[in-house]
């Protein structure tokens, strides 16, 4: 199995980039924003847990999001060749959590790769995004919040798994070819092409 993480800022191109890898490297593209707006816009119970968190920009409970993830992964695992987890894990918590499901499935994520954006530019493509994207937390204050957010929580992921060695930084500004390529060239060298 190939299972990757997409590690980044809000705005980073996580989204973009690991649509782009799903179809190269054929692999099952999980991302927790994505599944916690179905969840939002069916209504369920967690989805109207998670909202107050997502309006404020503010990281919904570990608990609610590991729990979603696990049910994630359970539901596809047997028709699948890997993962691309996309803004999942997003606390060292989530990361522990992650680590121990995959164990139990007798296999480890294999490389985490890390999207490099300016915070100018991380702002200025949220609010382009927020133009289309009809999210209400794409704005210029909770860009703010998320940043904070990621910088207090999140980088302590990077952090867990630069200390397993798997943890790769990639220029996250340029063309979205370019990226993506830059990318690639990390996986295929990750699986040995
Ligand atoms: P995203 O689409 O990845 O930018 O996520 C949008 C929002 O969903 C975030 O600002 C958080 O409120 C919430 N969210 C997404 N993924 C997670 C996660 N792994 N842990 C906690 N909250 C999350």
């Amino acid at each position: 199995m190939l299972n990757l993480i997409l590690f980044g800022p809000p705005g980073s191109g996580k989204g973009t980039q690991a649509l782009r890898l799903v179809e190269r490297y054929q692999l099952c593209h999980i991302s927790s924003g994505d599944l916690l707006r179905e969840e939002r816009a069916n209504n369920t119970p967690l989805g109207q847990e998670a909202q107050k968190y997502m309006d404020a920009g503010q990281l919904v409970p570990d608990a609610v999001v590991i729990g979603m993830i696990s049910n994630k992964i359970d539901q596809q695992w047997d028709s699948i060749k890997g993962v691309i987890f996309d803004g999942f894990p997003r606390t060292a918590a989530q990361a522990v959590a992650l680590d121990e499901m995959l164990a139990q499935k007798n296999t480890q994520i294999n490389q985490v790769i890390a999207l490099e954006v300016s915070l100018e530019e991380l702002t200025q493509r949220i609010v382009e995004r927020g133009k289309v994207s009809g999210r209400t937390d794409d704005t210029a204050e909770t860009v703010v919040k998320r940043y904070e957010e990621y910088q207090n929580k999140t980088l302590p992921v990077a952090q867990h798994y630069k200390q397993q060695n798997k943890l790769v930084a990639v220029k996250g500004e340029g063309s979205i070819d370019d990226i993506t390529a830059a990318l690639s060239t990390v996986v295929d060298h990750n699986i040995g092409q």
